[in-house]
């Protein structure tokens, strides 16, 4: 069988070589702007003192709760749509709504 390559030994060299210097690139000149940034992100949890009495896991609307045994506690999975039912319902309030907020203000330096 007979290879043939349309580009000359020398010049895929080079190709590489080049290819090579920009993937070792360090970045160092990279800049970006963020001057304000905002996050905010709800998450609901379940404290130790659960009593595994599973009322949470009965009223939740979308099944988002991995019901408690005598090995573990309950716990809210990646379905809950953060309605707040579970919350009201454990009669020991063991299940808290977490308000996480995370703003930067580069104008003030500012961290929150
Ligand atoms: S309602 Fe409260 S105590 Fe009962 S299983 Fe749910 S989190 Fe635990
Ligand atoms: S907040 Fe609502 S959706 Fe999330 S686990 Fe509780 S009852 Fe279910």
């Amino acid at each position: 069988m007979n290879i043939s390559f349309d580009k000359q030994i020398g010049s895929l060299e080079r190709e590489i070589l080049l290819k090579s210097v920009e993937i070792h690139d360090s970045g160092d000149d990279f800049q970006f702007e963020l001057n304000k940034f905002f996050s905010q992100e709800e998450i609901i949890a379940i404290a130790p003192r659960c009593i595994r009495c599973n009322m949470c896991v009965d009223q939740c609307p979308v099944d988002a709760i991995e019901p408690a045994n005598i090995f573990k506690i309950a716990k809210i999975t990646q379905n809950c749509v953060k309605c707040e039912i579970c919350v009201q319902t454990c009669p020991v309030s063991a299940i808290k709504l977490i308000d996480n907020k995370v703003s930067y203000n580069y104008d003030d330096g500012d961290e929150a």
